[in-house]
């Protein structure tokens, strides 16, 4: 580890203490004993071990779940304390909310700022969202179009045994937008988090225990996506799968969930588009614009990573773009200091660049950065690419990193139509000071979230998720909870 920045002492505990699985309320070593490294991308050294889990392992969890789902204390818990646990949850990560930073900081590289004021603030604000929610789930009642006198409802039910698989770009906040609706819904739940960044999903573990969540309820199973989140993916005893994380695999679990017809709700990658008409507020379309392809160091499923600007203001915005990315310090997320982290993993460095030589050799431009950074870690400039077509591999692939894809526009007409230009349909902004423009083209574009002069912005009120290949279903708000529920219907003849 960088000799100069250490974690807190009371982080270095939690460190030291060797690593489990937490299945049926109980800690336990994965059934092959085997372990995996933890390594800090800021510096590559390992930082402690976690268990690689087994299919057994995921076998013992969902027994576990179905049978907390269907029996003992979880079954009979009134909805108002299902909330409290949820408030109790948020409060304990809350009062430990240095040491869930510096975690999520060491494992995933982000700026310990963003940990601080981002992640786990966000994290606790959810739970506490979907602590509201227990008490609030409710069904309807129905007409019936039949002679006689009847009574039709519908009732929401929790549905059933859920596997949460969660990607390492947002480690806590990721699992906690997940676990908050599946609680609140009182389904029992089996949380794969990403193999790079599994710390604060284990340490959570830790807190849900010391919140006496039921044993069974929540069983932590760490290990790769290709054995655990497989297992519980082709799992016959797993009801609904709820996935983050690339296109690639959340296609597979489609397959893998044929077997029981699970329920599935895939959030997958995203290339979004930018759009900066000749209107707009520049200054403020620029920081935007910045942001969004540039904070945690593009590692953000919504990151903006296509910019398309008027041909006669392209150089001015990009100049603008240049001196914002200078303007980042790179470094170990644990310095104060930084504002742009390592990338999570060695894989993840040479994929941003294997990306950009891609665009170098297919005739683009590299405008700004380009290059790796440092001597140890895992890190890469700020890159700006220029010169670009839409065939080109860096215009259509998602490469979450910091990487933004600059095209100057001829005609605004067509601004549409190269929105659209994508597998994904995750996200948009749009900046312009005519808002009627901005609502036109915002209806045109095939995409789940449309931020007008702002960055983007997420919660858990806020209903998330894709067009096209960016997912199926929403997460968040009334929809996020209900993908929780199945729906049953109860007719009485009075
Ligand atoms: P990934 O798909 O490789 O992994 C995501 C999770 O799936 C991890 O926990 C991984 O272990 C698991 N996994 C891997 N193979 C599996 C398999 N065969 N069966 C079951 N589970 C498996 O994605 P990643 O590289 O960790 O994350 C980056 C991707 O996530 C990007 O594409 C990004 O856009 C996407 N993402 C999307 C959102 C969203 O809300 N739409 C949010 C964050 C990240």
């Amino acid at each position: 580890m960088s000799a100069l920045i250490k974690p807190t002492a009371q982080t270095q505990t939690v460190l030291d203490r060797p690593f489990q699985l937490l299945i049926d309320g109980a800690w336990s070593d994965s059934k092959s004993g085997e372990t995996l490294d933890v390594v800090n991308p800021a510096d590559g050294s390992v930082i402690a071990k976690i268990p690689a889990g087994t299919e057994q392992d995921v076998d013992r969890a969902v027994v576990a779940a179905r049978l907390a789902f269907e029996a003992g204390a979880w079954a009979r818990m009134t909805p108002g304390d299902r909330a409290k646990l949820l408030w109790r949850i948020a409060d304990l990560i809350e009062a430990r909310k240095e040491e869930f930073a510096e975690l999520e900081t060491l494992d995933n590289g982000k700026p310990i700022t963003m940990s601080t004021w981002v992640d786990v603030p966000a994290a606790v604000a959810a739970l506490r969202y979907w602590a509201g929610w227990c008490t609030k789930i409710a069904g309807e009642t129905r007409a019936v179009d039949m002679p006689g006198e009847f009574v039709a409802m519908t009732l929401r039910e929790p549905v059933g045994v859920v596997g949460l698989i969660t990607p390492w770009n947002f480690p806590l906040m990721s699992a906690v937008s997940k676990l908050g609706p599946a609680l609140a819904a009182g389904c029992t739940v089996i949380l794969k988090p990403a193999e790079q960044t599994s710390l604060t999903a284990l340490r959570l573990g830790e807190v849900l225990l010391d919140a006496d969540v039921p044993p069974g309820v929540v069983n932590i199973i760490t290990g790769l996506g290709s054995v655990v989140g497989a297992a519980i993916a082709e799992h016959g005893g797993v009801d609904k799968i709820s996935f983050t994380g690339s296109t690639a695999v959340g296609k597979s679990l489609i397959g893998a969930a044929r077997g029981n017809l699970k329920r599935l709700t895939l959030e997958l990658g995203g290339k979004s588009p930018t759009i900066i008409f000749p209107d707009a507020d520049l200054e403020s379309a620029i920081a935007g614009a910045g942001n969004s392809i540039f904070r945690n160091s593009g590692q953000i499923c919504v990151a903006g990573s296509r910019l398309y600007v008027a041909r006669n203001q392209f150089d001015q915005v990009v100049d603008g773009l240049v001196k914002f990315a200078s303007e980042f310090k790179l470094g170990p997320g644990l310095d104060p200091a930084t504002t742009m982290g390592p990338l999570v993993s060695d894989a993840q460095h040479g994929r941003v660049l294997d990306y950009i030589a891609s665009a170098r050799a297919e005739g683009a431009s590299v405008i700004s950065g380009g290059n790796a950074f440092g001597t140890e870690g895992y890190f890469v400039e700020p890159t700006i690419i220029g010169d670009v077509n839409p065939q080109m591999r860096v215009v259509q692939e998602e490469i979450f990193g910091p990487v933004l894809v600059a095209t100057a526009v001829d005609d605004l007409d067509e601004l549409a139509a190269l929105a659209n230009d994508s597998i994904y349909g995750l996200s948009a902004s749009i900046w312009t000071q005519d808002i009627s423009s901005a609502y036109k083209l915002a209806k045109k574009i095939r995409a789940g979230t449309i931020t007008i002069n702002s960055g983007s912005i997420a919660g858990p009120n806020l209903p998330f998720g894709g067009f096209k290949q960016s997912g199926w279903g929403r997460e968040n708000g009334a929809d996020g909870i209900e993908s929780f529920t199945e729906l049953k219907t109860v007719i009485t003849a009075l």
